[in-house]
């Protein structure tokens, strides 16, 4: 069983500052790290290795120091871990970065089940592992919280909706983007630093992976960031004072003068 990790590197903060001119997140001088919904999937298909034997690959789209994250994955168990870095790839909306891990995807070969992230924490779209299923022509399941059953060409799992779970049958090769509940990441051996330290993580152009230059980067991008603004809050909070059954009958009145409820 071959599994492809796509692993995104993120700012270590969840205040994204925002490029006023360019309309681009802002990533000089912010420590980065491997987006936490990819240490999830990371280490489903560790699991997956140790129960079945698989061979694991990551894969990122990124700037050159998107190399350490790559690192990581391989000191955590990626055998083999490669980066698209290229200007061409540089400003990528959600479709144009699909379209680019898909090439890079179809440079690593066969597969049987790509694992992403629910969502990156930094673009918070939760598009790219949908978008990139569509690229390759494979189906794919959101949200899963579990991988009950692998087996002869297919997996069980139990998915996330908004008012439960569903268990739902996909067949191989398939895409899945998994939430925080699937299990809980590992830390990195000694040996698997020194191994992940060691190791050369090959980075490749848009011409290495075959890639359109009309579908990657800024200009192959169909979505464009017209304005961005961090939004300001109008309503305030207002603190009942009070014994507990004061603060349930101002709160009533409150209501019944918004006319939520009736007197
Ligand atoms: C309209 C629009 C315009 C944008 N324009 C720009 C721009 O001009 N410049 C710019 O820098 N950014 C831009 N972005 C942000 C950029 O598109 C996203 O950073 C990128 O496409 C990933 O989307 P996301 O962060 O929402 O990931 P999500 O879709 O939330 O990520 C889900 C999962 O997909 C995988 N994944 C996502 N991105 C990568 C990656 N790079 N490598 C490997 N795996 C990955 C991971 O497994 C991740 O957990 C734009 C976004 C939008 C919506």
């Amino acid at each position: 069983m071959k599994i492809i990790v796509c692993v995104k590197q993120v700012p270590a903060t969840n205040e994204v500052r925002m490029d006023p001119v360019t309309n681009t997140i802002i990533r000089e001088g912010v420590e980065s790290i491997i987006n936490p919904f990819d240490t999830y999937a990371l280490e489903e298909a560790i699991r997956l290795q140790e129960r079945f034997g698989a061979e694991i690959a990551t894969i990122s789209m990124g700037i050159p120091s998107v190399s350490a994250v790559l690192r990581e994955t391989v000191a955590l168990g990626s055998s083999q871990a490669c980066l698209l870095s290229d200007r061409a790839f540089a400003g990528a909306d959600t479709l144009a970065t699909a379209y680019a891990l898909a090439k890079g995807i179809d440079k690593i070969g066969a597969f049987d089940l790509i694992i992403c992230g629910k969502m990156a924490t930094d673009g918070d779209t939760a598009q790219v592992g949908p978008m990139l299923a569509e690229e390759l022509d494979i189906p794919h399941l959101t949200d899963i919280s579990a991988i009950e059953e692998c087996a002869d060409g297919f997996l069980i799992c139990r998915k996330q909706t908004d008012d439960g779970y569903a268990r739902v049958k996909v067949a191989l090769p398939a895409l899945i983007t998994v939430t925080k509940e699937i299990n809980v990441p590992r830390l990195p051996s000694i040996s698997g630093l020194l191994r992940g330290n060691d190791s050369e993580i090959p980075v490749y152009s848009v011409a290495d992976v075959n890639a359109d230059t009309s579908q990657t980067g800024l200009s192959g991008s169909p979505t464009q960031v017209v304005k961005t603004f961090v939004p300001t809050s109008t309503v305030s909070g207002e603190m009942l004072q009070g014994s507990n059954s004061e603060k349930a009958a101002a709160l009533l009145q409150r209501l019944a003068a918004e006319k939520i409820v009736s007197e």
